[in-house]
Order: structure tokens, then sequence, then C-alpha cells
């Protein structure tokens, strides 16, 4: 299986993740567990490039691609074709809402590239952690120092989070919208069920 996570920064992602691998290690299954952007050498490099260089959304949009191609490569289908789980902290979905929805790239062309890096790869369950920007906001602004993403305005995030929410309205039987304003444990054991009825 093929699980992706994806929510606006802040929305409180990497505190589940990594409960959502140790359910799938107490399952008795290998774990392959990746992040985007990023994922290996060269995707963490064009990662730090990213991150830290202000370019066109365009260059932003291609980089965070070709990172993507080699994490497909070399992570993702390797780790499927030999049975393991695959879990990412993000993939195409953020490129659809941020690129997409926060920066105003066209659909057209987010589609056009998924289609060259990933024909017929999609993820099997997507958790999207949905949170109001104020929480997410706050919580940024308590944990750490912010990137140039995390700096954007207020509309940027909004115009990404309901991209999310849009792609997760659009396809309901892959997406799965976790309100991220709850308590940790009442999360988990959200979490749990999602995870333990995959089959
Ligand atoms: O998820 P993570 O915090 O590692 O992402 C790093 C930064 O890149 C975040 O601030 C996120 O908002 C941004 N990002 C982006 N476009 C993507 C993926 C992440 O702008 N496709």
């Amino acid at each position: 299986k093929f699980i992706t996570f994806e929510g606006i920064d802040g929305a409180g992602k990497s505190t589940h993740i990594q409960f959502v691998g140790e359910l799938v290690k107490a399952r008795g299954l290998e774990l392959v567990s990746s992040r985007e952007p990023g994922g290996t050498p060269l995707g963490e490099k064009l990662r730090e490039l990213w991150l830290h260089e202000a370019m066109h959304v365009e260059t932003e949009t291609l980089l965070v691609f070709a990172s993507r191609r080699e994490h497909v490569a070399q992570v993702i289908e390797p780790g499927l074709a030999r049975g393991a789980w695959v879990i990412s902290d993000r993939f195409t979905d953020a490129s659809f809402a941020y690129q997409g929805g926060g920066r105003g790239l066209s659909r057209e062309k987010l589609e056009t590239l998924a289609h060259w890096v990933h024909p017929g790869l999609e993820p099997d369950l997507t958790i999207l952690f949905d949170v109001p920007l104020e929480v997410a906001r706050a919580r940024l602004d308590a944990t750490r120092d912010l990137d140039r993403f995390e700096r954007e305005k207020a509309d940027f995030f909004m115009a990404t989070r309901n991209e999310y929410l849009r792609r997760a309205a659009e396809a309901p039987q892959r997406f799965r919208v976790i309100d991220s304003t709850r308590s940790i444990a009442d999360i988990q054991a959200e979490l749990a069920r999602i995870v333990g009825a995959l089959e």
C-alpha cells in the first residue's frame, strides 16, 4: 500500500505520521517511511535549494517534480514492488495545493507533470490533516523558525487549504479528512480505525 499525508503547515501532520508507521509495523509489514520534497539524497539537495531561494512558480514546480521523479524511482516503486507499505509525508496533492491553489499554477500543467512523472501511480490512501488557518498559524509561531513558505500570507494558506479540500471532495474514496483540532488521542483512534480497515 501507498499512503500519503497532506495538510497545510501547522496542521499537525508530523506528529501523526510516526504513529501510522508504528501501526503498519505492528501488522508485521515492512515499512518504508519517506517525505517530499526530499526522500532521496538528490531530492534532499533540491529541497534545500528550494526552501531557501525565491524562484518562479514554474521553477519551483519543476524542482518538486524532479525530486518526485527520483523519489518514485528509487523509493516508492521499489518499496511497493517488494510488498512494503510506503508512507510519505506529502506527495503530488501538495503540488496541486501549494503550487496550484497557493501560487496559481494551472491544474492542467500540474496534471501533465503528474502524468509524466508517475503515470498510473496514485496513493491508495491519502490522509488530509485539516485545520483552520488561525490554529495552524498559532502552532507554527509557537514551534519553529519559519521557512520561506511558512512566512507566506494568510491568503496563500487559505487558497492552499481550499485546494486540498477540493481535491479531497473530488476523490472521497482515496481521501480521509481528519479534523486536526481534535485531541491527539482522538486522532490516533481514528487513524487506527482507518489503517485497520486497509486490507
Ligand atoms: O512538509 P514540509 O514542512 O516538509 O514542507 C516544507 C515546506 O515546503 C513547507 O513550508 C510547505 O509549505 C512547502 N511546500 C510547498 N509545496 C509543496 C510541498 C511543500 O510549498 N509541494
